[in-house]
């Protein structure tokens, strides 16, 4: 009898049996694309087949491939955070608390407590470039127990050539020595230096530092802060223009505490991401709504600094705009965890737990223009998470508890716990 055997693929690694795994593979956000004891299989960084045991063992060679037993947890795409400041020195701890018993700017000044950004780019810019990646690289390692496997990294607290060039290296840097995929983000408009005019800033900024940057290729994105007291729309568009020209997509941070037309600006540029939106109409969220551009949500950062105008995620979400979460890690906002992120989501802004969740996986890969993770799929990065929970819904429930158990960045384990 001739029995035709066929060639099985081998592959590296097989996450076998989890009660859940969470493909974020669907319409909308939604949909969030639950399989019950499913069998995932990866071979170098790249998911080769997701699907019931028989499929799997029929097709894949698992003989010499490590396997972890998933029996009872559930998998999910690593957490993608697009919008954070992960690159700065010192804190401002004593700021936060100062104001937690109700302290103002300006009775901290006269307690000799110097506070706002200013506090943070007068540490950043006077650290050497070791010791920041030392600090930055804590706070990621941290990120990624919590299940974060992507992180865009903002510079922003240097403002001049010489700092801001400094904080990217460093992201570049994190991205080589440690398991996290790194994204950088330009954001020399992230305010104006002390003692310079902002006509004088936006010209050095334009004529100096992009085509530094972007010469050096090392950022992804341009960046600017368009609000009341920072930079206008119009301003915004041409310093996000000159990024253009050097290959740097554009993102911006609007309407946070003002409405000054930053999220108009948002659509007319096509951008990818337009991030915070607590002042953005209804009209502008309808336009967001028909673009392709996705608004970033940071619950942590209103939470942290008691933002009195919430943003209106659940009318954002009904109105069908593309949603991501992100942490804002940053000295105002000193969260390393996703998983908080998504408490807040749910509980104070009514996302239910599968938007939310996709917004942190899905959503943060879309707002950095990236199609090859957020979700979990044959051929997409093996970029993975196990929680230690039956059901997905835990991740709302339980609140602060870290229920990440295995972390597998480009189809290697890189935390066990
Ligand atoms: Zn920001």
């Amino acid at each position: 009898m001739n029995v035709e055997t066929k060639v099985k693929t081998t592959v590296d690694l097989v996450i076998y049996n989890a009660a859940e795994t969470i493909t974020c593979v669907g319409e909308g956000m939604t949909e969030i694309g639950v399989i019950e004891n499913a069998w995932i299989a990866i071979k170098d960084d790249k998911i080769v087949g997701v699907g019931p045991e028989e499929e799997i063992t029929n097709k894949f060679d698992l003989e010499k491939s490590v396997s972890i037993n998933a029996t009872g947890k559930v998998v999910a795409p690593g957490f993608v955070d697009c919008h954070t400041h992960l690159v700065f020195n010192g804190s401002r701890v004593e700021e936060y608390a100062a104001k937690l018993s109700g302290n103002v700017d300006e009775n901290l000044e006269e307690l000799g407590i110097t506070t706002g950004p200013n506090r943070t780019i007068e540490l950043t810019r006077h650290a050497s470039e070791e010791e920041l990646f030392q600090q930055a690289k804590k706070r990621m390692l941290s990120m990624l127990d919590y299940g974060i496997t992507t992180i865009e990294s903002k510079s922003g607290y240097g403002l001049t050539t010489e700092s801001e060039i400094k904080i990217l290296e460093v992201g570049r840097r994190l991205g080589k020595e440690t398991p996290v995929d790194v994204l950088n983000t330009f954001l020399g408009a992230h305010g104006i230096p002390n003692g310079m005019s902002k006509s004088e800033y936006i010209e050095i900024l334009i004529k100096e530092m992009i085509p530094e940057v972007g010469e050096r290729k090392l950022a992804e994105f341009c960046d600017a802060w368009c609000d009341e007291g920072y930079f206008t729309a119009e301003e915004s568009k041409q310093i996000l223009q000159a990024g253009l020209q050097y290959g740097m997509k554009s993102k911006l941070h609007a309407d946070a505490y003002s409405y000054i037309g930053g999220s108009d600006l948002a659509v007319e540029m096509n951008m990818v991401s337009v991030d915070h939106l607590n002042f953005t109409p209804v009209e502008v969220m309808e336009k967001l709504a028909k673009s392709e551009v996705t608004g970033v949500l940071m619950p942590a950062l209103d939470f942290a600094v008691g933002h009195k105008q919430p943003f209106e995620a659940r009318r954002m979400l009904d109105l069908g705009m593309n949603i991501a979460l992100a942490t804002d890690l940053c000295p105002a906002c000193y969260t390393e965890s996703m998983q908080f992120v998504i408490n807040l989501a749910c509980r104070l802004y009514k996302f239910t737990v599968e938007e939310a969740i996709k917004a942190a996986t899905f959503g943060g890969a879309r707002a950095l223009d990236l199609d090859d993770r957020g979700i979990i799929q044959t051929g997409k990065l093996a970029d993975l998470q196990i929680w230690d929970i039956p059901t997905y819904k835990h991740i709302a429930y339980e609140l602060g508890t870290n229920i990440v158990e295995t972390v597998i960045k480009d189809g290697k384990v890189v935390v066990s716990r």
